[in-house]
């Protein structure tokens, strides 16, 4: 049995079926649930609100238009013959009467009508022709991770003093088997979205959500499922302007509040976006999405899509790095360490002024990051080994739900900080975090980790 079927199974006898003591502190909206439903995290079969299996084969594309969230769909019912059209993602299903799509003929072609909440009363779902249109109620509850993390305060729990006194080879043996458990978990995750939406969107989507740190995940993959590839890179070096513009970082016309340099490489992405910006107008990010602050100025979500359009810029040279062997962690690495940027590299902001000294677009951390939550994974989604290169990433730097962790289960341990120098052990230990400690409704008193734990061998 590999250490990640382990793993699974220590978790899966251990479940606590309580009442979770850190509840999720709030509801997505629904941009996020639109994103994780294009994303495939709702999964593709479907029972409809009137008990029809419904399979969703093409979850399509943004729509930029007037009408339903997604056009170019397909979907297959009961086992039959596909059907094409558009899907409409709305919190409650009565938006689609107080938004008027029942009466919009642009909502004629819409096959899907999915939502999370249901009225008291039926309500059916009908098109400008009086044609019934399939409902499908989802549950957020159910998503297996949420865009944002959830982080209690830290103290230690029970854990601490059964695993002070374990071997050290124990613990990093269960710290293997929730990282491998893990990036089992990430790969399926990976395939799935292989299958939807194939190699070059999938990586592009993972890699934007990579570049959006936690604070910014979901503009980003929002912007990356909204300008796909197949929209971009036709459209050459007008690419960033699009990036920039869908971002909703080009609203602004005057151009006096730039200064010098910033001035002209705000005019030329503005004259790139201007041709565009009307078809494109439905797709821009709402400002209010973006989080600004709170993050290093080095991190500003303006500089990441910076380093997105310079990828998306030399995409075959990324797909080029990929290879399909594990060793693709040290060519990606070098690929993203070498990605250059003539404005980027010396700002951190549209108004920032000039930085004293030239900065790397993607810096190691990220990069590390990259490599063990999309490159790895996604080369295990194509059948390669990647367990061995995945144990030897070293970790570049840890974050605050990682010191919860480290908390919760080391307390005061010396040798706390051993546990967590590899990616794969920060890995194994954030999924102990979530399998147990935020499942917990005890206290620690009927957490059944610490028993398991010195069970291990
Ligand atoms: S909740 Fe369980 S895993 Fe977390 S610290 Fe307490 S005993 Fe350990």
């Amino acid at each position: 049995m590999s250490l990640a079927d382990r793993y699974s199974e220590l978790r899966a006898c251990g479940r606590v079926h309580e009442r979770q003591l850190f509840p999720p502190r709030r509801d997505p909206g629904e941009l996020e649930l639109q994103a994780r439903w294009f994303a495939g995290d709702f999964g593709k079969q479907f029972r409809s609100v009137c008990g029809k299996e419904i399979e969703v084969v093409q979850f399509g594309t943004w729509n930029r238009e007037a009408g339903p969230d997604f056009q170019n769909t397909a979907i297959r019912i009961e086992g039959g013959e596909v059907l094409r059209g558009s899907v409409e993602f709305d919190l409650s299903d009565r938006s689609w009467e107080t938004h008027g799509h029942a009466t919009n003929p642009s909502f004629e072609d819409t096959v899907l009508h999915v939502f999370v909440h249901a009225s008291e009363h039926a309500f059916f779902t009908r098109t400008p022709a009086h044609r019934n249109v399939l409902q499908v109620r989802v549950d957020p509850r159910a998503l297996p991770e949420s865009f944002a993390a959830n982080v209690p305060l830290a103290r230690p729990g029970r854990c601490q003093a059964p695993l002070h006194g374990l071997p050290e080879e124990r613990v990093r043996g269960v710290l293997d088997g929730a990282a491998e458990f893990r990036l089992q978990r990430k790969t399926a995750r990976l395939r799935r979205m292989l299958e939807m939406h194939g190699r070059d969107e999938t990586l592009f989507q993972e890699l934007a959500a990579a570049l959006g740190y936690k604070q910014n995940k979901l503009p980003f993959t929002l912007l990356a499922q909204r300008l796909p590839l197949a929209t971009l890179r036709p459209q050459g070096e007008e690419t960033e302007a699009l990036l920039f513009g869908g971002a909703g970082f080009l609203e602004a016309p005057d151009l006096s509040v730039y200064a010098g340099e910033t001035r002209t490489y705000v005019r030329t992405l503005w004259d790139r976006w201007w041709p565009h910006r009307d078809s494109m107008q439905r797709l821009v990010l709402p400002a209010a999405l973006w989080r600004l602050g709170g993050a290093r100025p080095l991190n500003h979500p303006q500089r990441r899509l910076g380093a997105l359009a310079a990828v998306a810029g030399d995409w075959s040279g990324f797909i080029h790095s990929l290879g399909e062997k594990p060793a693709a962690a040290g060519a990606v690495r070098k690929f993203l360490l070498g990605i250059r940027h003539p404005f980027w590299e010396q700002h951190y902001t549209l108004t920032s002024a000039r930085a004293p000294q030239q900065m790397a677009m993607i810096g190691a951390s990220r990069v590390a990051e990259i490599l063990a939550n999309v490159v790895l994974p996604f080369l295990a989604a194509r059948g390669v080994e990647v367990w061995p290169a995945y144990a030897e990433l070293p970790a570049q730097l840890t974050n605050r739900r990682l010191e919860t962790a480290v908390t919760r289960l080391f307390g005061g341990d010396p040798r706390r900080r051993q546990f967590v120098r590899s990616v794969a052990h920060q890995q194994g230990l954030l999924q102990i975090y979530e399998d147990f400690c935020l499942q917990d409704g005890s206290d620690c008193a009927h957490c059944p980790f610490p028993e398991q734990m010195q069970r291990w061998s």
